[in-house]
């Protein structure tokens, strides 16, 4: 690490990924294996919440659901979001109260509602007619926000077209709750995930709150914000201190919105990402003919096995070898699996040390969300990730 240690990604990330860095040298693991930092969790937790003021964290489970991720986020008072029922009984089972879990998924299976319902979860997301009728039918009375789409706003991940509705429809479906008998509360929108600048959410923001003042001209009682995830992960971009992001962000809120009685946010990436690394191992160092410009390194992990946000090279890892100080040079990154859609980075190839060979180790940064919970059970015979906490 250079001069440049002294943005505030970096000189945030540092010392904590070399904790991990150090514990990754001290073992030797047998397959791909994924080591989390709990500690780390808590204190990004922190850091957003003193940014974010009294909205509620509610952690978008999918990130990584980890029991021990869950416990602790539990155990210091945070909330969950979840995505199905199976979500629902790992946020019970370390310890969530139901009341603090919203099911935040629009496509939610029937018997899944009622679960939910049953147990005393008592926030819903929907973004049609027919998911409103499924929770009027199987979860009477409850509240719901809807989903907004939103413009694509500049997002390493986005998540636009496939969720949320449009200002007009929106309008509609809280009037087709009330209808129904549920409690239509307020909004919801992703504005994209790995959002690196505060201020991609503004035009965002913008469209959210025209829907809501006309929601609330309209007369239905809108009370819950919720300002979903985003929240960014230093993958070795420069990204602002997560304090200051998440105060960024809850100012811009505030601007359009005023005094919301209830806002929730919904990390993942931002919570955990930094809490984690991935151990792995080099398994072949090859080049396909004499002039080829660039060698292939293949790993032992791949597009299949925890690394499935290389898709399209959406997100880029940092790699960190034993021989970084040695010279560099561009190579193409593939997985393992006999199948040529398990290449990493070919597009824009990644610079690693000359001398690599196999049998050499590995360690990427960053790995903390979507990757266990993205790995295949076993594509190949090669075995999902491993998760290791200290
Ligand atoms: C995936 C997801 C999140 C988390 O997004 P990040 O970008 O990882 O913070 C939050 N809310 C919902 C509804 C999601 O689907």
């Amino acid at each position: 690490m250079t001069m440049t240690a002294t943005f505030t990604g970096l000189s945030a990330a540092a010392p904590v990924s070399s904790r991990l860095e150090s514990f990754a040298r001290a073992h030797v693991f047998e397959r791909p294996t994924l080591i989390l930092d709990i500690d780390r969790v808590e204190a990004q937790y922190h850091a957003l919440s003193a940014g974010l003021g009294r909205a509620a964290i509610h952690y978008a489970v999918k990130a990584n659901p980890a029991p021990e991720i869950l416990e602790r986020l539990a155990a210091i008072g945070g909330h969950f979001d979840a995505a199905s029922r199976r979500e629902i009984e790992l946020c019970l089972a370390a310890g969530a109260h139901a009341e603090d879990i919203s099911f935040g998924n629009t496509v939610k299976k029937p018997a899944d509602i009622a679960f939910a319902h049953a147990v005393g979860v008592e926030i819903f997301a929907a973004d049609a007619a027919e998911e409103l009728e499924k929770i009027a039918e199987h979860a009477p009375g409850a509240q719901v926000y809807i989903r907004l789409l939103v413009d694509a706003s500049g997002a390493d991940w986005p998540l636009t077209r496939k969720f949320g509705t449009s200002h007009d429809v929106a309008l509609e479906l809280m009037a087709q709750a009330r209808a129904l008998g549920l409690r239509p509360v307020g909004l919801s929108f992703h504005v994209g995930s790995q959002t690196r600048d505060p201020m991609m959410w503004a035009p965002v923001l913008d469209q959210i709150a025209q829907v809501w003042h006309a929601g609330r001209a309209a007369g239905f009682e809108l009370d819950l914000l919720n300002i979903g995830g985003g929240f960014p992960a230093f993958y070795g971009d420069d990204i602002p201190h997560p304090t200051a992001y998440a105060a960024r962000v809850a100012e811009l809120v505030a601007e359009r919105f005023g005094d919301v009685p209830r806002i929730m946010a919904e990390p993942g990436r931002g919570l955990v990402a930094e809490a984690g690394l991935i151990a792995a191992e080099v398994l072949l160092v090859s080049r396909k003919s004499h002039d080829d410009l660039h060698r292939w390194v293949m790993l032992d992990i791949g597009k299949f096995s925890g690394l499935a946000e290389t898709m399209d090279e959406a997100i880029r890892y940092q790699f960190v070898t034993d021989r970084d100080h040695e010279a560099m040079g561009p190579c193409i990154l593939a997985g393992p699996s006999c199948d040529s859609a398990d290449v990493l980075y070919e597009k824009r190839p990644v610079s690693l040390p000359l001398g690599l060979k196999a049998g050499d180790r590995i360690l990427i940064r960053a790995c903390g969300a979507y990757t266990s919970s993205y790995a295949s059970v076993g594509f190949n015979g090669f075995p999902p990730l491993d998760v290791v906490v200290i």
